[in-house]
């Protein structure tokens, strides 16, 4: 707790495993959910009966395919249009269609009726079931979060992100670099051997995002980013699918039928290839086996880790090239770096490792965090240092991040022209004066890219921006950029025309432009409505099972007691077992009854058989 008597949370938001941790005696309590896990998957579920959020979602995925909602970071502050998210589309079963602004809309069928959801407010949905989670833990309300995004993450990856958290109930201290977040827990963890200032490189390969950083901890604590790349589509992900499609192409030849139309089966495929995978970290062959996979044909192959790294081979290579370029945007060489640290769960692959470890010259790589979840324990750490608290261990941590990628505006001309370069310190701010290229010109409209390549389409389009300038020849009115970007690493920026000395800033920051606040207002009313609808649910579900278990043991009574000498006799048993038929008849009943009814039913019986086993106990 901290001096305003609030809890702050520090979450994980991954694309397969989310995690979230809290600040309790001076230290960090990673939180187990309902299910006594650690890490949940980041994945939500819609049904005829209700919504599931992590692993009762997971877990049911292969019988509702369609309906079953993962990888929303991948989604997340990307358009429609996006090249990567029209491929992405192709591997989901679920459908996503173009939403207004060209938003990717998610369509699911829940309760019978078909909802679109954006991948805010899917991601929102399990930020809320985190929320919950800590606040079980602590018994009481949680507010304030800090949550964690690839350092690749673009700006409106970023903002996007953030408005999940707004959407899910949580005041968004502040978005935080997941490698950045695990530099805190290294630093945390190492702080009485840090004797001089060391470079460490965090190598954070996950589910569905690879990023690296190298950063430097001094003797005080202090963790300032020097460089970071990544590619936020890159991870474990890749190497299922890799396996998927290996395993198609053996089925084909072996059985002569192409499996890739049937959805569910590749679904139950992806499935088992992950198992598989993970096994393949710590032996060296298995097999797959699934049953009726496709036509009443089961499947059963095997596969040797050599055959899995051969299959992953670029992706790995790839990994190592981002080690190269990160350490040369950093101006560094290999021998410089003190420490090699593995965060994410795809760090378990042995070839993983050992590429590493040769690219360092045979290094050991260091294991003194958790994989899973440093991400989540350095966010929570600066949850509570923003909330105000004091104790020794987050008093003296001092970030400096850097901006991820470049950013800037196009040129008449069509090339891009940048204005803040990547792997900046933030908070930054940079000005630029544009003047107008045409005699007469009445505004100057600007294109926010951010991005490395040269010319600006070819970077991400951020938003536009125009601003009126006073009619003169051309080259005489000018306007002022300022691009400023804040501890998020999100950017505002604003235009100010110079020539007649009148300011008018314009701040465009593409939330207005993704989701208009009124968007926002109505995703936070369904959320709400969902979340009371989930209670209800909840609440069913639970006398439902009541029911069931005490008809179970009127039933197990009944026989336990017919075997001793104060057995039943018929008329009462005959009595009981009517109770028992009519009870269970809201039971066949496959649509889900109001928690009324079941209750209900579950008074009458016990008003029935209460008396009845009182009298033979
Ligand atoms: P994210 O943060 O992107 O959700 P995580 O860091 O939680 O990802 O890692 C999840 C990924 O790690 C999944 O793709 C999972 O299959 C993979 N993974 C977990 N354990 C192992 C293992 N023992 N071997 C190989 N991959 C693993
Ligand atoms: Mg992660």
């Amino acid at each position: 707790m901290n001096r305003r008597g609030s809890v702050a949370i520090g979450i994980d938001l991954g694309t397969t495993y989310s995690c979230v941790g809290v600040w309790q005696n001076d230290q960090v309590e990673i939180v187990a959910n309902d299910q006594g896990n650690r890490t949940m998957p980041s994945c939500v579920a819609f049904t005829n009966g209700g919504r599931l959020i992590g692993e009762g979602a997971k877990n049911q995925i292969a019988m509702n395919i369609t309906n079953t909602i993962y990888d929303a970071k991948r989604l997340i502050g990307r358009r429609f249009s996006d090249t990567k998210l029209q491929e992405d589309m192709k591997s989901w079963p679920f459908d996503v269609i173009k939403g207004s602004n060209n938003i990717p809309m998610i369509v699911v069928t829940y309760n019978g009726e078909k909802k679109e959801f954006s991948a805010e407010e899917i991601s929102s949905m399990v930020l809320i079931k985190l929320k919950e989670a800590a606040e079980k833990f602590l018994g009481k309300v949680v507010r304030d979060a800090v949550i964690t995004v690839p350092a690749y993450f673009d700006d409106s990856q970023r903002q996007a992100t953030k408005d999940a958290g707004h959407v899910a109930g949580l005041n968004v201290l502040q978005i935080i670099n997941e490698p950045t977040s695990a530099a805190i827990a290294y630093g945390l963890d190492m702080k009485n051997d840090i004797v001089r200032d060391i470079n460490v490189l965090i190598f954070d390969l996950g589910g569905g995002t690879f990023d690296v950083s190298l950063v430097n901890i001094d003797t005080n604590g202090t963790i300032t980013v020097k460089a970071v790349a990544g590619d936020t589509h890159l991870g474990g992900q890749d190497f299922d699918n890799a396996m998927v499609d290996y395993f198609v192409e053996q089925f084909k030849r072996k059985h002569n039928i192409d499996v890739s139309v049937n959805k569910r089966a590749l679904s139950r495929l992806r499935v088992a290839c992950e198992k598989a995978k993970r096994v393949l970290s710590s032996i060296i062959d298995t097999t797959i086996d699934i049953d009726s996979f496709h036509d009443g044909v089961d499947f059963s192959m095997r596969i040797s880790r050599a055959m899995f790294e051969k299959l992953n081979e670029d992706f790995f290579s790839k990994c190592i090239e981002m080690v190269e370029k990160c350490l040369g945007d950093a101006e560094m060489n290999k021998w410089q770096i003190d420490e090699v640290v593995l965060v994410g769960g795809s760090t378990r692959i042995p070839k993983v490792q050992q590429l590493l470890k040769d690219f360092f010259q045979g290094k050991e790589l260091s294991k003194k965090i958790h994989v899973d979840e440093a991400v989540a324990y350095g966010a929570t750490v600066l949850a509570a240092k923003l909330t105000g608290c004091t104790g020794k261990k987050v008093s003296n941590l001092v970030l400096i991040d850097v901006v991820p990628l470049s950013l800037g505006v196009d040129l008449h001309d069509g090339s891009f022209n940048v204005i803040i370069k990547r792997n900046s310190s933030i908070p930054t701010k940079n000005e630029r004066n544009y003047y107008t290229v045409m005699d007469n010109q009445e505004s100057i409209t600007f294109n926010v890219y951010q991005g490395e390549r040269s010319r600006a389409i070819d970077n991400n389009w951020l938003g536009r921006f125009a601003v009126a300038v006073p009619r003169a020849p051309k080259g005489r009115s000018s306007v002022r950029v300022a691009f400023d970007v804040d501890a998020n690493g999100i950017l505002n920026c604003s235009g100010v025309e110079l020539t007649t000395g009148q300011k008018i800033a314009i701040t465009i920051t593409n939330y207005k432009e993704r989701l208009s606040t009124r968007n926002i207002e109505k995703m936070l009313e369904v959320a709400h409505k969902y979340k009371l609808q989930d209670e209800e649910y909840e609440k069913t579900t639970s006398v439902r099972n009541a029911l069931e278990d005490y008809i179970y043991d009127v039933k197990s009574k009944i026989k336990k007691i017919g075997n001793t000498t104060k057995r039943f006799n018929n008329k009462d048993l005959e009595i009981m077992e009517i109770a028992i038929e009519k009870a269970s008849e809201i039971l066949k009943e496959s649509q889900l009854a109001d928690s009324g009814q079941y209750q209900k039913a579950l008074n009458q019986l016990e008003k029935v058989c209460v008396p009845i086993i009182a009298q033979h106990v």
